[in-house]
């Protein structure tokens, strides 16, 4: 080993270090369909043990790339063999529960899902979910400032994050681990870490803001036959539900046909024939009249023509075989690999015409057979595409890359709504970001990390 790895291994002790064969033997992503490439991996357990190992990287001018769950989805966690992984693996405990205040002080490591279950113990909720959960960590999910399936009632990570405890490229650690509603005492730097996906420090712990668990929750499958429906229906259920519309997901037919129907990965909730299908969920205080009012305004939808079917879950499993199919992103790899995948933001009533075009667009340029699957938050203004065309080459993946982003810009789009940068995306930040804005990021970047040691080559070219 290198003086520096001896070093680390002096404070990280031998479960903290990997090397060799230790590291080649771990998954580099979510799908286990590559390895980790890293020179080392380091596994602090604490803050304290990462300030020291910082201090030393800093001090040799070493790369480090931070890890949490390896299920972020624009390759911002890659390491190269020059680069030092840190692992928050053994940083994964609730540290306090506040149910009064409403917040809860975890390490960055914890699972999403476990957070969630220590909520949930103290009656309480962390709103923030997303089909990654299991695997996903609290600081993966800040560092990506995650959405999910709630952000239409909760926000996003940044709306549901009160404090952050963060260990700076020098070592320093900056504790902010604020559990205030309101604190307006200068800068809020929490914000310096939360969507900057590790390349401004490393988050070791955060205080979070949880919810009243909800009392009942409705679950339901609509199908429609025009996107100009599935406007009117969110329309129609933001008027009639308010708050208590918590999830408001779509699926095109491109989606829910070869998934939920042709797959035979899920028993289809609704059958195909239509051009749209809702996954809407309900959360309230009042169990006794929520299921019946949820009832109600989807037979009123029905009535009114906005649904062409509809199917309420009568119970748990029923409502979790819903989401397993609008979550079933493993299933949409093995149908439309190799593909290129996507994570835009647009407005609502600019959806419909975007995703015709980009179809005939791709059509006229790969072909027939181009496979093109479009879902997504559409409450939060936010598609998910898939397109795949065959023979998928690299100039392949760059002119779809340019179909999917060029018309944003005008729409007042984002290439990325949720996921990030990362690597995947980097070359393509001008579209959506002022030549200002990213000068202004290189700025944060080099006061924060001069000598470019954090998540080296992510995000910004
Ligand atoms: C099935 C599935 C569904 C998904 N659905 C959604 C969705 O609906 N909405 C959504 O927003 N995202 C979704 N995602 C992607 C989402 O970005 C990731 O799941 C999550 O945010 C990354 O968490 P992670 O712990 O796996 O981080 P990783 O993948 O390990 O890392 C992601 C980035 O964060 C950095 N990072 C990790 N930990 C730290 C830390 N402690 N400090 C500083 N930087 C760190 C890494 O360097 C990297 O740049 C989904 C992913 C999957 C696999």
């Amino acid at each position: 080993m290198s003086q520096l790895l001896d070093q680390i291994a002096a404070i990280v002790g031998p479960k903290g270090l990997l090397t060799g064969e230790d590291v080649r033997m771990r998954a580099a992503d979510w799908l286990g369909l590559s390895t980790c490439q890293a020179r080392a991996v380091v596994r602090p357990a604490s803050t304290a043990e990462l300030s020291a190992v910082m201090k030393l990287c800093h001090a040799a001018g070493q790369g480090v790339v931070a890890a949490g769950g390896l299920t972020g989805l624009v390759h911002g966690a890659d390491c190269t063999a020059d680069d030092i992984q840190i692992s928050l693996e053994r940083m994964r405990a609730v540290e306090a529960v506040d149910p009064v205040g409403r917040t809860m002080t975890v390490q960055a490591g914890i699972p999403v899902q476990a957070a969630q279950e220590a909520a949930e113990a103290h009656g309480l909720r962390f709103a923030v979910d997303w089909g990654g959960r299991g695997t996903a960590t609290i600081g993966g999910g800040i560092s990506t400032n995650a959405g999910g399936n709630s952000v239409v009632r909760y926000g996003m990570m940044r709306d549901n994050v009160l404090g952050i405890e963060a260990v700076l490229a020098d070592g320093t650690v900056v504790s902010a681990l604020n559990t205030l509603i309101k604190n307006n005492a200068a800068y809020d730097l929490k914000h310096l870490f939360i969507g900057t996906e590790g390349t401004l420090g490393i988050v070791t712990r955060a205080v979070l803001k949880l919810q009243s668990a909800p009392q009942s929750t409705n679950t339901a499958m609509l199908a429609l036959d025009s996107f100009g429906a599935v406007q009117d229906l969110f329309v129609t259920l933001g008027k009639r539900l308010g708050s208590g519309l918590t999830a408001f997901e779509v699926m095109w037919a491109n989606f829910y046909e070869p998934l939920a129907i042709n797959s035979g990965r899920h028993n289809p909730p609704l059958p195909a024939g239509h051009s749209h299908y809702a996954l809407l969920e309900m959360s309230g205080n009042d169990p006794d009249g929520d299921g019946a009012l949820f009832e109600r305004v989807l037979g009123e939808v029905l009535e009114a023509g906005i649904a062409a079917d509809a199917v309420i879950a009568a119970s748990q499993a029923q409502a979790e075989a819903m989401w397993k199919v609008r979550d079933d992103i493993e299933g949409l790899y093995h149908y439309c690999m190799p593909s290129a995948t996507f994570d835009v933001s647009l407005p609502i009533t600019a959806m419909e015409r975007y995703a015709a075009e980009l179809e005939a667009k791709a059509r006229a340029e790969f072909g027939e057979t181009t496979k093109i699957v479009v879902f997504g938050h559409i409450g939060d203004g936010n598609l998910h595409i898939m397109l795949g065309a065959q023979p998928f080459t690299d100039e392949t993946r760059h002119r779809i890359e340019e179909l999917v982003y060029a018309p944003l810009g005008a729409l007042g789009g984002s290439i990325s709504a949720e996921h990030g940068i990362g690597l995947e995306k980097r070359d393509w930040l001008h579209l959506c970001r002022s030549a200002e804005e990213i000068a202004l990021m290189r700025t944060l970047k080099t006061a924060l990390d001069p000598k470019g040691i954090l998540n080296p080559g992510k995000v910004l070219t």
